[in-house]
């Protein structure tokens, strides 16, 4: 361990609960809805219609803005509708609903790119950009944006396999049953980006991944296995390029404003998979657990899923749920519904009970100083909170609150549970509306 971050936090991880549970594939559902926006950046028009057929692997939406990436049929079988269903954000989106027909007849372009990326690496690029890739850690910005952007101009590729959010065990999963693979992924785009080596950081807590990468780099000089501290957000792009390199991107900065180019540990795993296989971005692992799930897991599913139907395969929920969240307990979102759609970004679905619920009715501060200690941000989340109850949009600007990551070390930290990040959010809505 080189560098360390400021702030952060030690919570439970949870991760115990799936941690042993291998990836299980899970048959495609009877039908999938897939939105036509999953990505940061513009959403997709739809490609086809209500009728017709569609292959598995088949591009069903696409966009022509350069910040974007095609979407593709998770199933082969019948368009059912094409129409606003209901999005993990809690807004209807425009979405292509598929009538799975069960025989995975795959789209004649799905084809093995392994030769043509070993005569030529950099047409690597469209390739991911064509197949949809994009930031698999929960982010989904598209990848060849991200790469296009640091080629030339970076010389540090790390990878994140750190995974703090607790309870989430989809990466740590995929490079313990897939090692060679995450590293071959690697190794594809660092022939992109004409660096000599990556740096795969590896929290602390996943022993037999960290035992077993060490075991597959034995020898190997182009890949850097780099264990790091327990310490939540360790993930958090900005704080990890710190702990890997010490450099700190400024505010309103990019990692390739200090030479660095973060990448998460299954998009490289997706990058292999597409150039071996040929198929885009249509599956992902997701881990399915918290202490409001029966048989806690971690699945192999379709993108388009219902929820539902992974809660179900998870043994269905423990008690009386209160919260349902896609992602992590820190930076995952509530969901209202399960019948939303696994998306390319997501990592995980947590159930809790009310018993968990750490709301209380009348939040106040008690200035104790804690939110200060533990933002990895260097901010003041009480005095963002104080300045957002006013409305002060001058008072906030001065707070730099659009810096907040938005990481929840503030709000875990705080004993009059004020609900800080919700306030930090609103806080940022409120600055881009005055600008
Ligand atoms: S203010 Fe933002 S960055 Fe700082 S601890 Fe709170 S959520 Fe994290
Ligand atoms: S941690 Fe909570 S109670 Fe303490 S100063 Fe911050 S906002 Fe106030």
């Amino acid at each position: 361990m080189r560098h360390s971050f400021f702030g952060g936090i030690h919570p439970d991880d949870g991760k115990r609960l799936a941690a042993a549970s291998p990836i299980t594939p899970l048959a495609a559902p009877d039908q999938v809805v897939i939105p036509m926006s999953m990505h940061i950046g513009a959403a997709c028009t739809p490609t086809v219609k209500k009728g017709d057929e569609v292959l598995l692997g088949q591009v069903i939406g696409r966009s022509d803005k350069p910040v974007s990436v095609p979407i593709h049929a998770s199933v082969s079988g019948t368009v059912a509708a094409v129409e606003p269903r209901l999005h993990p954000n809690g807004q209807t989106v425009m979405s292509v609903v598929i009538d799975n027909d069960h025989q995975d007849r795959l789209d004649p372009g799905v084809h093995s790119h392994e030769e043509e990326v070993e005569k030529d690496p950099a047409c690597l690029l469209g390739l991911i950009r064509e197949n949809g890739i994009v930031g698999m850690g929960g982010a989904t910005f598209p990848t060849h944006v991200k790469i296009s952007s640091a080629l030339g101009k970076v010389d540090t590729f790390i990878i994140n396999a750190a995974e703090c959010e607790p309870f989430i065990t989809s990466d740590h999963r995929t490079m313990l049953e897939h090692p060679e693979e995450v590293l071959a992924g690697i190794r594809y785009v660092l022939k992109l980006l004409k660096l000599p080596k990556a740096v795969l950081a590896v929290e602390g807590n996943k022993q037999d991944a960290i035992a077993l990468l060490r075991d597959k780099l034995q020898g190997s000089t182009d890949i850097e296995l780099l264990v790091c501290r327990v310490r939540y957000p360790q993930g958090a792009e900005k704080q990890l390029i710190q702990t890997v390199t010490g450099r700190q991107v400024p505010p309103g900065g990019l990692p390739a404003d200090v030479q660095c180019i973060v990448m998460n540990a299954f998009t490289c795993y997706t990058v292999c998979q597409m150039v071996r296989t040929g198929l885009p971005s249509v599956e992902r692992v997701v881990t399915v657990s918290g202490p409001g799930i029966m048989n806690p897991a971690n699945f192999l599913c379709r993108v388009g899923t219902p929820v539902k139907y992974l809660v179900e395969a998870a043994g269905g929920f423990k008690g009386e749920t209160n919260k349902l969240l896609m992602g992590g307990p820190m930076m995952g979102s509530a969901i209202f519904s399960q019948e939303v759609p696994i998306l390319r970004g997501t990592n995980g679905v947590l159930a809790f009970l009310a018993e968990q619920n750490r709301a209380k009715e009348n939040p106040a501060c008690i200035r104790c100083g804690r939110c200060v200690a533990a933002c990895p941000m260097h901010l003041q989340p009480l005095y963002i909170y104080a300045s957002e109850r006013k409305g002060d949009v001058p008072g906030l600007k001065k707070l730099n609150a659009t810096d907040c990551i938005e990481c929840g070390c503030c709000a875990y930290s705080c004993p009059g549970r004020l609900q800080l990040v919700q306030s930090i959010r609103n806080a940022k809505a409120l600055i881009k509306k005055a600008s």
